[in-house]
């Protein structure tokens, strides 16, 4: 339902994203999540929960999550019950990928059966299925961004997404792709976001870039490569916002 990231380098991601799922409560939603990469040791950097953004907001105060990147999400389930498993982010299951998903994948169970009928599940969600298939692809001797790009391609016409995704190896770097539900990459200085909305980032920046359907993104602190379905790198100036949040 709601999505925002952040990539930077001299703040810590936690406490604008929490703040950005906030901005984003009056949408609706059952549970909320989010993960900051790990690059202190530190043991919980997944943190979800069945119910308020301030709920979550509590355990990511006890978890001590640090970190000056990270992913967040506010679901309304459509593929299984609400619950802390079922949240976002979606974690492959060796542990290196993050997802978090707005839509429907319309054949994720036909997907699920031609290709990971060895991987094992912990939600029943269709956002997972996307999440292990990115593993698979990586596994398979694809780049991340590669891994994404395919596993865009088998999704049925009729699905709908944004996709938010992380790589624990590569962990200042947000991967984007949408169809037929909305994303914005919002650019500020030595830090770039990512949001469905962006009334959750105007704190942060009033320059946004909109994805179009089918498009990809690799976003660090200081560069967004924007590229069109065919995999060709793309430029787009970013539009400004005038309202405040
Ligand atoms: N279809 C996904 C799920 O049920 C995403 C729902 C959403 O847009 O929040 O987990």
């Amino acid at each position: 339902c709601g999505i925002v990231g952040y990539t930077g380098l001299n703040y810590q991601s936690a406490p604008i994203l929490l703040k950005g799922l906030e901005k984003l409560e009056y949408r609706g939603y059952d549970s909320a999540g989010i993960y900051v990469p790990d690059t202190k040791d530190q043991l919980n950097q997944l943190v979800k929960e069945k119910g308020r953004v301030a709920e979550l907001e509590n355990l990511v105060a006890k978890s001590d999550v640090e970190g000056t990147s990270g992913i967040a999400h506010t679901r309304w389930a459509t593929h299984g019950v609400p619950s802390v498993e079922n949240a976002h982010p979606q974690v492959s299951a060796d542990g290196r990928f993050y997802l978090v998903h707005n839509g429907v994948i319309e054949n994720y169970l036909a997907l699920k059966h031609q290709y990971l009928e060895d991987v094992p599940f912990v939600s029943d969600t269709d956002t997972e299925v996307a999440v292990q298939l990115i593993a698979k692809f990586v596994a398979e001797g694809l780049t991340t961004f590669d891994a994404l790009r395919k596993m865009t391609s088998l999704l049925a016409d009729n699905s709908a997404f944004g996709f938010l995704l992380m790589d624990a190896e590569d962990p200042d770097t947000l991967y984007v792709a949408k169809r037929k539900s909305p994303l914005l990459i919002g650019l500020g200085e030595d830090f770039n976001v990512v949001t469905s909305d962006a009334i959750a980032m105007l704190d942060q920046t009033h320059d946004f870039i909109e994805l179009l359907d089918d498009e990809v993104a690799k976003i660090t602190p200081d560069t967004v490569k924007l590229y069109d379905a065919q995999g060709k790198l793309e430029h787009r100036e970013p539009f400004h916002i005038d309202i405040d949040a």
